[in-house]
């Protein structure tokens, strides 16, 4: 390609909006141009780079069988109310009505969709398992649509669906979704991390993000040297193996009295944990206060204390009154020596009420997936096991994590936490079968008897990669991009006035094509060299050429984009060299 041709315009100044290096450098650029807030137009040598990283998911979707398809953006209302989400999503939902007035929605992602196809054309356990993907574009009117592409209105998605007829063909699903992120994010080069998700609302079910490390990042996540990793909403939910709540002795239950006082609770907080090692977190967002102790070293048993009671207590004054003591472990013994406290429970957790009584309770998040028991505490005071998600109660919200400090233990012992900011990539869900019951996708299985298919559900940001690989990837001069992602390989520049330089500089242009190495060719007549230089280094091909007073002695300069060495390389052995 000839940079005489090129539809570019590159600029001196860094947009006025520009927040982030990705979208000043992009902008500065022309690999991108805005439309409107969070709306951008793709040039020529962004759509190149679009396009690769469009390729690398493909094919490592490919790879595990999964099937492209693709899916309109404007969606009718139905299916996004049957699920709940035309109300759930708020103010994000792009909204818009036809001719004849019936509501519309621009695609914010296609759980819906995907669901009620498989349900429209399979109807046997033996379709399945099925993977189905689409790179699409995606609609959220994002409150503050930041950062150029990083956050768009709209933006390019690789969204793919899992259905299964059990549970462990769900898993093996999301094993082999996770290996293909796993491989995607290496071959973007990337610098990344994954971790335990927020299992918020939705309830606990197994989900991960890709998070690449980067100080622009939206998202605040903690690591252990040990390993341990997280979003930092999930961090105190999450735990590496059941917790024991099969220890938990039913006869607490009995002995837990209507109304313990604060007082025993904050007496038993000064006899055994130091106050600044933090080691409880308080939630009185039930009229009843639970606090929730964890061993202040860390260790896998993050034992719990419950205090139901109907007085309003604020946390804060709980803090307040915790005095510096000697670290003890928690253990049943305490809970021997002090009846009033019962076991049992971890926090955060979901606020969820009980379908008899309508007492609500403060459960575990595991609960919601249905399948596992677990204990919480309810407004009576009683310590109540064996709940069931669906059963025995709704969830209707989640209580909010502590803050988690830079320092704090991992919850699995490997280490002292560090704070960290990410971008999130990927993201990847053991659905289970909210959607598909909600839409009713069933199929029969060996016995002829109708099961609900269970889904996962997994995005990739694609156009987010583009601009998270250069916040990555760049210096003060401009882009520098990895060989894979870059629109050419060589920026070939033809460098001065003297005649013979710019037929030489296209001859060298030539052969390198025909060996495979894709070059843009700066053969501008009237851009002094300089300028082309600057160029060269802000549009980022990792290899730049130049063309210019060395020739009469047979030579070209190589420049490597990233280290910004220079050698002089003979024009004969410049595509051995370079291929
Ligand atoms: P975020 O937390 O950044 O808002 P999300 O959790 O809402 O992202 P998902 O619904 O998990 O996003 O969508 C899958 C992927 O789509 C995300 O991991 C992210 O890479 C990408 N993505 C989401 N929102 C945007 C956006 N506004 N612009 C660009 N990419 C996005
Ligand atoms: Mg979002
Ligand atoms: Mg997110
Ligand atoms: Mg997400």
């Amino acid at each position: 390609m000839r940079m005489s041709q090129l539809f570019l315009r590159t600029l001196r100044d860094d947009p006025a909006d520009a927040e982030v290096p990705s979208h000043r450098l992009l902008v500065r650029a022309g690999y991108v141009r805005r439309a409107a807030p969070g709306i951008y137009s793709w040039l020529p040598l962004g759509l190149k780079v679009l396009d690769k990283v469009e390729a690398i998911v493909r094919e490592e979707m490919d790879a595990i069988g999964a099937q492209e398809v693709r899916f309109p953006a404007l969606l009718p209302r139905e299916p996004y109310e049957a699920t709940n989400r035309w109300t759930e999503y708020g103010p994000n939902l792009f909204r818009l009505k036809d001719r004849r007035g019936t509501d519309m929605l621009l695609g914010p992602t296609h759980e819906e969709m995907f669901a009620l196809l498989v349900k429209d054309l399979y109807s046997s356990y033996k379709d399945l398992p099925l993977s189905l993907y689409q790179i699409q574009t995606k609609y959220r009117d994002e409150a503050r649509p930041r950062a150029g592409i990083l956050r768009g209105r709209e933006f390019v998605m690789k969204d793919s669906y899992s259905f299964d007829v059990d549970d462990a063909g769900l898993e093996a699903s999301y094993a082999a979704h996770r290996a293909a992120y796993v491989r995607i994010f290496d071959r973007l080069g990337l610098d990344y991390v994954v971790v335990h998700a927020d299992s918020g609302a939705m309830g606990g079910s197994a989900s991960e993000e890709f998070l690449a490390v980067a100080e622009t990042g939206e998202d605040t996540f903690v690591r252990s040297p040990g390993g341990y990793a997280a979003n930092v909403e999930a961090v105190t939910t999450v735990v590496p193996e059941p917790l024991p709540y099969d220890d938990v002795p039913p006869a607490h239950a009995e002995r837990t009295p209507a109304t313990p006082t604060i007082e025993t609770l904050v007496d038993h907080l000064q006899e055994h944990f130091p106050r600044d090692d933090r080691p409880w977190q308080a939630a009185d967002t039930l009229k009843n206060v639970l606090v929730v102790l964890r061993h202040p070293d860390g260790t896998r048993e993050p034992l719990a204390v419950g205090v139901p009671g109907d007085r309003e207590v604020d946390p804060k004054r709980l803090e307040t009154q915790v005095a510096p003591a000697e670290v003890e472990p928690f253990g049943d013994d305490d809970f021997a020596a002090h009846p009033t406290l019962v076991k049992g429970y971890i926090g955060p957790g979901v606020l969820g009420t009980d379908s008899a009584s309508g007492i609500r309770y403060l459960v575990d998040p595991r609960v919601v997936e249905g399948t596992r028991w677990v204990t919480g505490a309810n407004e009576e005071g009683s310590h109540v096991i064996d709940l069931v998600a669906g059963r025995d109660f709704t969830a209707d919200g989640t209580i909010e994590a502590a803050e988690v400090r830079a320092g704090d233990p991992a919850p699995d012992g490997s280490g002292p936490l560090e704070l960290a900011r990410g971008l999130e990539m990927g993201h990847i869900f053991q659905l289970g079968r909210k959607y598909a019951e909600a839409l009713g996708l069933q199929v029969l299985d060996e016995n002829g008897k109708l099961v609900t298919v269970t889904m996962g559900s997994y995005g990739v940001g694609v156009s987010r990669a583009v601009a998270a690989v250069i916040e990555g990837s760049h210096d003060e001069l401009g882009l520098v991009w990895p060989r894979e992602l870059a629109p050419y390989d060589v920026h070939l520049v033809a460098a001065g006035k003297d005649p013979a330089i710019l037929p030489a500089a296209e001859q060298i242009a030539a052969e390198l094509e025909g060996s495979g190495i894709s070059v843009l060719l700066d053969d501008r007549p009237k851009v002094s060299p300089g300028v082309k230089f600057k160029d060269a280094e802000l549009l980022g091909m990792p290899t730049i050429v130049v063309v210019g007073r060395g020739l009469a002695d047979g030579v070209v300069e190589v420049k490597d984009r990233a280290t910004g060495e220079r050698r002089d390389v003979a024009v004969d052995a410049l595509v051995g060299e370079l291929r």
